[in-house]
């Protein structure tokens, strides 16, 4: 298949992925005498710390992501092909995808992470991911689903384990969903489900370190706690989930939480595509790069964002897989290509810590500043809401973004519980059609279409 690249005499830089790192990097290169082809699997961009508010019926799906083209729309230099990349063949300078080959002078991988399920198979086969638009739009269907069962069912066990939440992982992604889910119980629930006795529903964070929202600092982590605990989560720190079977999360051989709904918000890897040599794939399937986000040992190879594992003296484990990391990574690779261009010498990485928060309710977040500045409460959940309204795409997503939460603050309902995507558990699939444990397989069950002997590509 031909992918019907223009051909050009300008250098081609092709960006696998249009997350916040793709995104930004395509941008920053508006006015480079380059060619800039981006690929992504989905013809939008997702603004993921808000897929949470998705799931839980608080947002539409369409105010969280906005279409690739039309955010490049007037970008002379900028092509995109929605594709899935499928190997990198280095020595050919050309990728191998769905749609065909592509060829590049300059390669930058932004292909962002996946859910890690470190190992665990019963989890991996039955839990709820939350990384993507379907993904959360399946999520929200399927708490819904569980609920119109819960009516249904006779037996009290039964009917409270198909109520029940369990999230796994206390990092900022459990801690906001765990928030909006109490939400949920208190002011939705009731109205949709008056035949049910919400109390019965239970909700609880696993985690298995020894504390919350364990990257922040000892302020967040104490008041994210309290908040959880006013609002009736039950906390189980030092707790390791093991497997889930038959509507049990056991996290030792005897004990266990019941619950049909598990949510895995416990780490991810990298997503490095295939065909890199092992040894520049850590163990978390990040790709190691040196100080200009260079793959090691590469010439015209780069990763940024979560993808890339950037290793310094300041950061020994690679940096947070966090969108401003990614961000700044982009804006400095964009102006280390103009440099290269123009035969300058290349700048390394050099990250500007802006701070961390996450929400837990109605005025409840906590903020850390640099600086050892830390505060929460009314203030904490304004800061939030600026920061991420301010840093979603486009304007018609701000507006909507905005009117929606104004409508929720006023009348505390969450008017999203349309069951729209109904599914059984065990055929929970993603945006790809994979099953959870189908997409994170080491080895994809892809295979990648054999081009022609001596076929020509023609611009790609
Ligand atoms: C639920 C959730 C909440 C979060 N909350 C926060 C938060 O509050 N604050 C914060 O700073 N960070 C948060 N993060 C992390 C943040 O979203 C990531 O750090 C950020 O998205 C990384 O940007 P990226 O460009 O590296 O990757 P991504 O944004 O993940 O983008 C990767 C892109 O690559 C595409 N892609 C991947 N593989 C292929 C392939 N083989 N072929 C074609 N396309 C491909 C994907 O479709 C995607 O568009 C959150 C993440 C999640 C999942």
């Amino acid at each position: 298949m031909d992918t019907n690249l223009p051909v050009t005499t300008q250098p081609r830089i092709v960006i696998i992925g249009c997350g916040f790192a793709g995104l930004r990097l395509a941008k920053d290169l508006a006015d480079a005498p380059v060619q800039v082809v981006v690929i992504d699997r989905n013809n939008y961009h997702n603004f993921q710390p808000l897929l949470y508010q998705v799931a839980t019926g608080a947002l539409e799906a369409d105010s969280i992501a906005y279409p690739i083209r039309k955010i490049f729309a007037g970008q002379p230099n900028f092509f995109f092909r929605m594709a899935d990349v499928q190997q990198v063949d280095h020595a050919r300078n050309t990728l191998i995808t769905n749609i065909g080959e592509i060829r590049y002078d300059h390669l930058v991988i932004a292909t962002g992470s996946l859910t890690n399920y470190f190992g665990l198979e019963s989890i991996e086969r039955n839990a709820m991911q939350i990384k993507s638009v379907p993904n959360a739009l399946n999520l929200r269907s399927y708490l819904f689903q569980n609920f119109e069962k819960a009516l249904l069912c006779e037996n009290p066990v039964q009917r409270q384990a198909l109520m029940n939440v369990v999230v796994v992982g206390g990092g900022p992604t459990g801690v906001e969903i765990c928030g909006s889910l109490a939400e949920m119980r208190k002011d939705v629930l009731p109205q949709d489900y008056p035949e049910l006795d919400l109390k019965q529903m239970e909700i609880y964070l696993v985690e298995s370190g020894g504390e919350v929202l364990g990257p922040m600092s000892k302020y967040a982590q104490d008041k994210a706690k309290a908040y959880l605990e006013e609002m009736g989560i039950h906390i189980r720190l030092n707790t390791k989930a093991a497997r889930f079977e038959d509507g049990k999360l056991y996290y030792s051989d005897t004990e266990f939480l019941r619950t049909e709904n598990l949510i895995w918000a416990a780490g991810v890897n990298g997503a490095a595509v295939e065909g890199l040599p092992a040894e520049v794939v850590a163990k978390n399937k990040r790709i190691n790069v040196d100080t200009i986000n260079r793959v090691m040992g590469s010439r015209n190879v780069y990763a940024i964002g979560d993808v890339a594992n950037l290793v310094t003296e300041e950061m020994p484990r690679g940096y947070p897989m966090l969108a401003p990391v990614a961000i700044q990574q982009a804006e400095q690779l964009a102006a280390n290509f103009k440099r290269l261009l123009a035969g300058e010498a290349l700048q390394p990485f050099k990250y500007f810590n802006k701070g961390s928060m996450a929400i837990v309710g109605r005025n409840r977040a906590v903020v850390d500043l640099p600086g050892d500045r830390h505060f929460g409460g009314f203030l904490g959940w304004l800061t939030w809401l600026f920061v991420h309204l301010m840093t979603l795409v486009g304007f018609r997503n701000k507006a909507v973004t905005l009117v929606s939460w104004a409508i929720s603050y006023f009348s505390s309902d969450k008017a999203l519980r349309l069951i729209i995507r109904p599914y059984k558990r065990h055929d929970f699939k993603d945006d790809k059609g994979k099953t959870n444990a189908q997409q994170n397989a080491s080895t994809p069950e892809y295979n990648p279409p054999v081009p022609a002997p001596n076929a020509a590509v023609v611009g790609g």
